[in-house]
């Protein structure tokens, strides 16, 4: 897959599948624009790949939209940024509910908005990918606020998906499963857990963000030319056992 001569907004292009991605894309020949927020992460990718960068705190709805309309022009969006707290169903707090919410839901919702408003006025064509994950299709303990905020995602990549479409625009999500990078260590760091999450897993690994950004290219790319609305798990196999 070519990329050359595309701009391509990656969202959370600091850290993990983001990155992976940025850099798979830079590879293959894509102008970056990374949104993201820790700014050593940004001067590093910079460095690496020539990407644009854009410092900006996804939870700020204001903030976003800014940031979203300065990425502009581009090609194609990859809404991958997202965050997590571990909390049992009985302690989620409302904090964290709109914590998550804000930055797995609303701001995918802000930057594909900006991006979508521009490629209609210009009469372009596109694709968006958004990053979900297999919690939207499960319960997963102690990830109440996180599996809401990823199923309010599809709901979202579903409507954009209809309304889109018939401007040329496709909108796809795509679902991994425990993928390693800092989130992971974050939310499966307890053996046990971990474990539990493994054995589902057919493919008997992991992800690594490699595996997931291939994806993620493969749904921007005109290979996946009649690729739209989908809900892609890239789990190994973890959705069928
Ligand atoms: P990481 O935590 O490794 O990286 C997330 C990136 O998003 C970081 O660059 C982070 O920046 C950025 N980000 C997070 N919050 C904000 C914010 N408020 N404003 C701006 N940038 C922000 O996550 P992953 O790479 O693991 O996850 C990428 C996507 O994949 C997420 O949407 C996640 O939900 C999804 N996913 C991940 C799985 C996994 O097991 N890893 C499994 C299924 C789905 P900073 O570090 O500065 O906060």
């Amino acid at each position: 897959m070519d990329f050359s001569g595309k701009r391509v907004v990656v969202t959370g292009a600091g850290k993990g599948i983001g990155r992976a991605t940025a850099l798979m894309l830079a590879r293959r020949g894509a102008e970056v624009i990374a949104l993201t927020r820790s700014p050593a992460d940004l001067e590093t990718l910079k460095e690496e790949t020539g990407a644009q960068t854009i410092a900006v705190d996804l939870a700020d709805a204001d903030a976003t939209r800014r940031a979203a309309r300065e990425a502009l022009p581009a090609d194609l969006l990859v809404n991958c940024a997202g965050t997590t707290e571990l909390e049992s169903f009985l302690d989620v707090s409302v904090e964290n509910f709109d914590l998550l919410y804000a930055v797995n839901t609303r701001a995918p919702m802000i930057v594909a908005q900006e991006y979508a408003r521009d490629m209609v006025a210009s009469g372009r064509s596109g694709a968006i990918v958004n990053v979900s994950s297999c919690a939207s299709f499960v319960g997963i303990p102690d990830h109440a606020a996180y599996c809401a905020s990823k199923a309010g995602l599809d709901g979202l990549t579903r409507v954009m998906a209809k309304e889109l479409g018939p401007h040329g625009i496709r909108v796809n999500g795509l679902h991994p499963t425990v993928t390693l990078t800092p989130m992971a260590v974050k939310a499966w760091s307890d053996p046990d857990k971990a474990g539990a999450m493994m054995a589902r897993i057919p493919l008997g690994r992991f992800a690594e963000p490699d595996d997931i950004a291939e994806v993620i290219l493969f749904l921007l790319s005109d290979e996946a030319a009649m690729v739209h609305g989908l809900s892609m798990p890239v789990d190994g196999g973890y959705m069928i056992a």
